[in-house]
């Protein structure tokens, strides 16, 4: 399916902005333009539906969430930033693992089973983008990813 990147991943923000529970504040850094990307919407939305749910999970109250999107070495590289608790340095590239969770503390208060970041990876890498973290212990994760985009849609896409 051919949507706008934007208008799509907006509406997803939009959701969750309306059922948050929490003092989070949501910051948009989305340019006014077109990016057409070819995507399962269903599987795209599991992927962001993950890592906003994690963000707002590692949040403080009064925290910020950022959505970026910016274009690099012609991919759309999408970005969604927290300012929550982090996570060690030595274990950023292993929250894409399987069942991985950073510590049992925080796994047992948090829920979850470790699997939604490994399912990410294999959704974007299945769509020809890449996803990876930066993460600062005590100020904040970034969750990057990338996809191929076109500048035109070709067609009516709802
Ligand atoms: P599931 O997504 O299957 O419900 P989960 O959220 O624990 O469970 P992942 O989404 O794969 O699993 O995340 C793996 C682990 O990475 C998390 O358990 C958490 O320890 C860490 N993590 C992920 N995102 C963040 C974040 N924004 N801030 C801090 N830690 C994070
Ligand atoms: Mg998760």
């Amino acid at each position: 399916e051919i949507v706008e990147f934007n208008k799509f991943f907006n509406r997803i923000i939009d959701r969750f902005e309306l059922s948050k529970s929490q003092h989070v504040h949501f910051v948009r850094i989305i340019p006014n333009e077109e990016y057409f990307v070819e995507i399962d919407t269903d599987k795209l939305t599991q992927v962001i539906d993950n890592i906003i749910s994690n963000a707002l999970k590692y949040s403080p109250d009064g925290g910020n969430i950022r959505f970026g999107v910016i274009v690099k070495d012609n991919l759309l590289q999408v970005m969604i930033s927290d300012d929550g608790m982090g996570i060690p340095r030595e274990n950023v590239e292993r929250i894409f693992d399987r069942f991985y969770r950073v510590d049992r503390a925080r796994a047992r208060s948090m829920g979850g089973t470790g699997l939604g970041l490994a399912i990410a990876r294999e959704m974007i890498q299945a769509h020809g983008g890449s996803i990876w973290a930066e993460s600062e212990e005590g100020k904040g994760t970034t969750i990057f990813f990338t996809l191929p985009y076109e500048l035109d849609g070709v067609g009516e896409w709802e």
